[in-house]
């Protein structure tokens, strides 16, 4: 114990004094000058351990990235390990659900399953005879002893015990049998569990809580007559190692340096270190991370939220890069200027300046972060963003029908479209479904528009005819021939129109005749819908369909136009709304 302390110690001091302090700046984040926060001056070894009887969700996202972060932080190894020592619970096929979720994050592991490595197997059901083997050395060192106490007895004992309202535990009885008599009994082919003898778990340094653990004794009750021990269960009868036993023995032998894990196995962490220390092992160090709790400070569970992060994925699009950036900010903070941060540039700025409380899960965070990653990867193309076009094609495909489609596309494709659409309004990207919808005035020739109500805030007369230079604006803007079809040339039209129409106006009359303009091209284009700006929106509709919408609307407005309040018009009833 006294080792155990020292060590740690002199490691934690080691790791603040030498940390690394000139870091480079990657990709224009800011270079830190301080030590790098709690970072291990060695290259860290480090793993995510889950175990198939769940899927990977925001919570488990997390453990893995910040054990990947780690690693690729300080230049070691990330590492996958299957904990599948629970084989009654283990759900068939959520191995590769791993593996698959795994990946799409971009979490690749160095070593572990279907990559191999120097340490394996990675998987805990190929391994059994080594923790066999370590158990037998722990009873040998009188660390460990086997008990053959039925399941009957052990359920009379605690039965008994939490009638008299005592702890329960075990009361050592196998622990006086001889070591002769117990390897007899155990070669004849008695039943029995190994487990440790635990009469102190010591406290261990936690790189997130600092010194931690209950320092409490094995021991729950001292009177004599009612002694009860934790004495945990390293290996069962049928062979197979407990979670404890098999995490330690592999944690050593896989060299891992670090341990990052969720705060719900803080409370097996001295029965670990207990362990390490019987087997006259270095510890890892160990640091866990913060519950994720949502907005009301509950524990998230499947009911809100800590789903499988394949739904987030297939169900709302979510982009990957979002994704890991939304678990990234789970607990950690940085001093960065913005909170964007891509796999890449996190690999490059993490540090363990972990938070001790809880982590609130708000969801509002995700959507701005899958905004801020659309644009990027609209703006950078490459693989991101073929994917997010591919993914919000299909979801297209679901929503319009072919024959509806074919009647906009007019030959061109559809993931030309998306793209083009992407390009233009990654800013508003939330899933493709409401993104599509917010954009559906370009998957249709079929659209509304409400009756034309001109701008409010139009306070003063810009021409004696308002309308009649919206009119005017549209038909030049259908004369550009289709080989000058880009937004940049309508961006420069529709500019020099306005600075010709409104050369001798006041500052504020060009102001409102703009504002005017843009309302109305808005209204004509796609019936008033939000969405990319007037130029980039005709360019994506292209020529015929901007030509008929522009046509048609004027053709909506001029009978009746002399009927809106228009400043410097006559007030009269409100125009119809025409549907086109
Ligand atoms: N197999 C454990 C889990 O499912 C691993 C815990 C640990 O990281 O030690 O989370």
């Amino acid at each position: 114990m006294r080792q155990y302390r020292a060590l740690v110690r002199r490691t934690w001091i080691c790791v603040q004094c030498r940390a690394n302090s000139s870091v480079a700046s990657p990709n224009g984040l800011r270079a830190s000058s301080k030590p790098k926060s709690g970072l291990p001056s060695e290259p860290a070894r480090t793993r995510f351990a889950p175990s198939p009887t769940g899927y990977l969700h925001l919570g488990s996202l997390r453990t893995a990235l910040f054990n990947y972060l780690l690693a690729k932080r300080t230049g070691g190894q990330f590492l996958l390990r299957i904990e599948d020592t629970d084989q009654k619970r283990t759900i068939p096929g959520a191995e590769e659900r791993l593996y698959e979720d795994l990946q799409w994050t971009g979490l690749q592991w160095d070593e572990g399953p279907n990559v191999g490595g120097p340490y394996g197997p990675y998987r805990q059901s190929e391994r059994t005879a080594l923790y066999q083997s370590h158990a037998n050395d722990l009873i040998t060192s009188g660390h460990a002893y086997r008990c053959f106490c039925s399941v009957e007895r052990l359920d009379a004992l605690n039965r008994q015990r939490n009638q008299a309202g005592l702890p329960l535990g075990y009361d050592r009885t196998c622990f006086d049998i001889s070591a002769e008599e117990s390897a007899e009994r155990a070669a004849k082919g008695e039943p029995y569990v190994v487990r440790l003898k635990a009469d102190q778990y010591p406290m261990f340094e936690d790189l997130v809580y600092g010194k931690t653990g209950q320092n409490r004794a094995g021991k729950k009750q001292l009177e004599l007559i009612d002694r009860v021990y934790d004495d945990p269960i390293l290996l069962k009868s049928d062979g197979h190692p407990t979670y404890h036993l098999a995490n330690v023995v592999d944690d050593h032998h896989m060299k891992i340096t670090h341990v990052i894990r969720g705060t719900e196995w803080m409370a097996s962490t001295p029965l670990h270190v207990a362990l390490y220390n019987a087997f006259q092992w270095t510890p890892p160090q160990f640091g866990h991370v913060p519950l994720l709790v949502d907005r009301n400070g509950q524990k998230l569970s499947k009911r809100n939220a800590d789903i499988d992060i394949s739904i987030f994925r297939d169900r709302d699009g979510i982009i990957p890069d979002a994704l890991v950036n939304f678990a990234a900010l789970l607990g950690w903070s940085h001093t960065q200027k913005s909170d964007v941060f891509t796999l890449g540039e996190l690999e490059n700025i993490f540090n363990l300046k972990i938070t001790k409380g809880n982590a609130t899960v708000v969801f509002d965070k995700l959507w701005f972060l899958q905004k801020a990653h659309a644009q990027r990867c609209a703006a950078q193309g490459g693989p991101a963003f073929e994917s997010l076009v591919e993914r919000t094609t299909k979801v297209a495909e679901q929503k319009w029908s072919q024959e509806q489609l074919n009647q906009i596309l007019q030959g061109r494709s559809l993931s030309w479209l998306v793209a083009d659409l992407l390009r233009a309004d990654a800013k508003s990207f939330t899933t493709p479904d409401e993104f599509l919808t917010r954009n559906k005035t370009f998957f249709t020739t079929n659209i509304e528009r409400p009756p034309y109500t001109p701008t409010t805030t139009t306070t003063t007369s810009t021409t004696d005819d308002p309308l009649s230079a919206l009119h005017t604006l549209s038909a030049a803007l259908t004369l550009v021939p289709e080989s000058h079809w880009t937004a940049d040339a309508h961006r420069a039209n529709i500019t020099d129109y306005l600075n010709a129409t409104t050369e001798n106006k006041s500052k504020e009359e060009k102001k409102a005749l703009t504002k005017e303009m843009y309302h109305y091209l808005r209204w004509a284009l796609s019936g008033g819908a939000s969405g990319p700006g007037i130029p980039e929106t005709m360019v994506i509709l292209g020529r015929a369909e901007t030509v008929r919408r522009l046509t048609d609307a004027r053709e909506a407005t001029k009978k009746s136009w002399k009927k809106y309040s228009l400043p410097g018009v006559a007030k009269g009833s409100e125009g119809s709304g025409e549907k086109v």
